[in-house]
């Protein structure tokens, strides 16, 4: 690169819990934030629910194991990765 700053890609595997690791953006070790956000598994789930009985069809929106965790240092706010 130009500037002379490289950052090289980190394969982490990310669980579904906050996880301490050395951020690759700004090198701090941190524990990383989790923000859940609703996948197309989500809205497969809620489908079939609205199918098979209509009123929980908005379960696995407020059920964490249903959705996508996504991981983001809490220093520089840059995102690190997901789970699943
Ligand atoms: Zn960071």
């Amino acid at each position: 690169m130009a500037d002379g700053v490289h950052l090289s890609p980190t394969y982490l595997i990310y669980s579904p819990d906050p996880q301490a690791i050395v951020c690759p953006y700004c090198r701090n070790r941190v524990i990383t934030y989790v923000v859940n956000i609703p996948s197309v598994h989500t809205y497969i789930v809620s489908c079939l629910l609205c199918i098979i009985f209509c009123p929980l069809y908005w379960l696995p929106f407020v059920c964490a194991s249903t959705q996508t965790r996504n991981h983001f240092c809490p220093i520089c706010r840059s995102f690190l990765g997901s789970y699943p």
